[in-house]
């Protein structure tokens, strides 16, 4: 029964997507466990959607944030530069972008990675004075009217309530299956005076579509992206606000093909405890914005700036690296497994690093599998134009044994769900 959510179900908006899918009142949570309000214990494959890849309550982050609140640290610090910022700037310059070798001004845009990618449309807008910008299919980018234009989902779409301009869309990597080069279908519209399409300010991409259902692009395609940009003078925005902060191995997920957009969109855990914060990262000669011309009452929160200070610590000896790939290869392993096994129910298994999923023929299966994880215990979601991916995002830095369990709770799940129901 719901007895538990009445509260929430009088008093809270309908707009809420949760009391759908986990039924119950969470009260605690600590690494990759949560507990609800009844003591009853659940692994996290699900991690705020890529919000808390350190884990609930990571102890060497909350230290710092105490500490900090403890010594009378400034929360709050509207139009003054404060010690906390300060300390992130340069620890994310040093630690993160120099040896990466990357060069970019950071940007605050508020604390959600929505306001990150508004903050890059409007930039890309302003400093090419053209409109348009070339997006995905499938794309999630967020919910105010500018990232949402650039959302591929009909749906949220519709819930704008006004008409979204300003965005061709174009097929993703692997829309047209296999074979077919999507990014010729680009060079094409853009060489081709007559095809009636402005020429774009930017491309906004995410080099694996988390909310889109785990769809991932090549190395290859995302150069051919990046050559395309820098051959029609677009900027090449990747979003990753999902996929950054280690998500798929490494700490920006376009390392991998070595490419260089001209902004970066990040959010979710970059923030490192859960708390709200967003990045946008320019190329310097971008830096076009005037004082005052982008403001926001909570750009840069320092509580925020202290945790993600402590979180980049996380990246200075390759250990978790390390662990992302033992933890990737056992998921994907497990995954492949059992595939394979219900091969009739299972079209295939999708996306990389810690971000990994099954997808199902029939959709509702995708649905059916999270409803009985939770009531093993497990946290999942759905993902996909018809939430047909099951989609397995724990923390980074899960214990072994955790990821261990939470697989075979789901392997239970899918027994139950086709074993036993076909005898
Ligand atoms: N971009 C991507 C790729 C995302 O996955 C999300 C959130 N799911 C957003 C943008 C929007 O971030 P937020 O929900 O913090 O506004």
């Amino acid at each position: 029964g719901s007895i538990d959510q009445d509260v929430f179900k009088q008093l809270e908006s309908e707009v809420r997507s949760y009391c759908r899918s986990f039924d119950t009142v969470f009260a605690k949570a600590k690494g990759a466990r949560l507990w609800d309000k009844k003591g009853r214990e659940y692994i996290d494959f699900f991690a705020g959607a890529g919000a808390l890849n350190y884990g609930h309550n990571n102890e060497r982050i909350r230290s710092r944030i105490v500490d900090y609140m403890m010594n009378d640290g400034i929360t709050h610090s509207l139009d003054m530069a404060t010690e906390a910022k300060e300390r992130f700037l340069l620890t994310f310059q040093h630690k993160i972008l120099k040896p990466r070798g990357l060069s970019y001004k950071l940007m605050f845009p508020g604390p959600t990675g929505t306001n990150s990618v508004e903050s890059a449309l409007k930039i890309a807008r302003k400093v090419t004075g053209r409109t348009n910008v070339i997006a995905f299919t499938n794309a999630f980018h967020g919910m105010s009217l500018g990232s949402l234009a650039a959302t591929g989902n009909a749906y949220k779409r519709g819930g704008a309530g006004v008409s979204l301009s300003g965005t061709t869309f174009l097929p993703y990597d692997g829309y047209m299956g296999p074979l077919f080069d999507t990014s010729l279908l680009m060079e094409k519209m853009l060489n081709d005076a007559g095809s009636g399409v402005d020429k774009p300010a930017a491309v906004i991409v995410e080099t694996m579509q988390g909310e889109g259902g785990l769809n991932a692009a090549s190395a290859k395609w995302l150069q051919r992206l990046e050559s395309l940009c820098r051959e029609h003078e677009m900027l090449l925005i990747v979003d990753d606000v999902q996929m950054g902060c280690g998500r798929t191995g490494t700490f920006f997920s376009f390392e991998e093909a070595g490419i260089r957009p001209d902004i970066v969109c990040l959010s979710k855990s970059i923030g490192g405890y859960g708390l709200p914060m967003a990045l946008t990262l320019i190329k310097p000669e971008y830096d076009i914005w005037n004082p005052g011309e982008h403001n926001g009452t909570f750009r840069g929160n320092n509580l925020g700036f202290v945790a993600a200070t402590e979180a980049i610590a996380f990246w200075e000896d390759g250990t978790l690296e390390l662990r992302i790939k033992e933890h990737s290869f056992s998921i994907r392993k497990f995954l492949e497994r059992t595939a394979a096994r219900y091969g009739g129910k299972i079209k295939e298994v999708r996306g990389k690093g810690m971000i990994q999923g099954l997808v199902f023929n029939n959709p509702d299966d995708a649905g059916q599998l999270c409803r009985k994880a939770f009531e093993r215990g497990v946290i999942m979601e759905t993902s996909g134009s018809r939430d047909e991916v099951a989609k397995l995002m724990p923390p980074l830095t899960i214990e072994k044994e955790l990821l261990a369990e939470g697989m075979a709770k789901l392997e239970a799940s899918l027994s139950e769900m086709y074993d036993f129901a076909e005898q």
